[in-house]
């Protein structure tokens, strides 16, 4: 990691992907993938631009003999409570559509997080269990 810092420190939004594998009906999130040199990072818009987001799924595909994949995405939002803009949600119904396994998205913002799962080209809000509850 050579001079990540989180949108939520900065003015930009950062993001990367999440690398795992597919357990029964479990989706097992193992990596993640920090802002790259070549990535896009505006205030409101982080495209996962630099190759190396790409290289590190394939690598962890090579790796684990083919368990290990993409299974989502991840960035930040300028804001408290972050929920999905319309690009993120036409971005998320591209990536959808072209995979039949289902797909894990996340918003970091500063006080909150969303996430959401894709399957079957919809993406559905996840049930957060706050840290508070029994
Ligand atoms: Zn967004």
């Amino acid at each position: 990691m050579n001079g990540f810092t989180l949108g939520t420190q900065g003015d930009a939004e950062a993001g990367g992907i999440l690398i795992g594998s597919y357990r029964g009906n479990h989706v097992q999130v193992r990596q993640c993938t920090v802002p790259l040199r070549r990535d896009l990072r505006e205030r409101y818009l982080f495209d996962r631009k630099d190759r190396g987001h790409q290289l590190a799924a394939t690598l962890a595909w090579t790796k684990s003999f083919g368990t290990e994949t993409f299974v989502g995405e991840w960035h930040t939002h300028p804001e408290d409570f972050p929920t999905p803009s319309m690009i993120d949600r036409a971005t998320w119904g591209k990536i959808v559509r072209r995979r039949a396994s289902p797909i894990v998205f996340l918003i970091m913002g500063r006080k909150g997080l969303w996430a959401g799962c894709g399957h079957r080209g919809d993406v559905k809000n996840m049930s957060l269990v706050s840290a508070d509850s029994p």
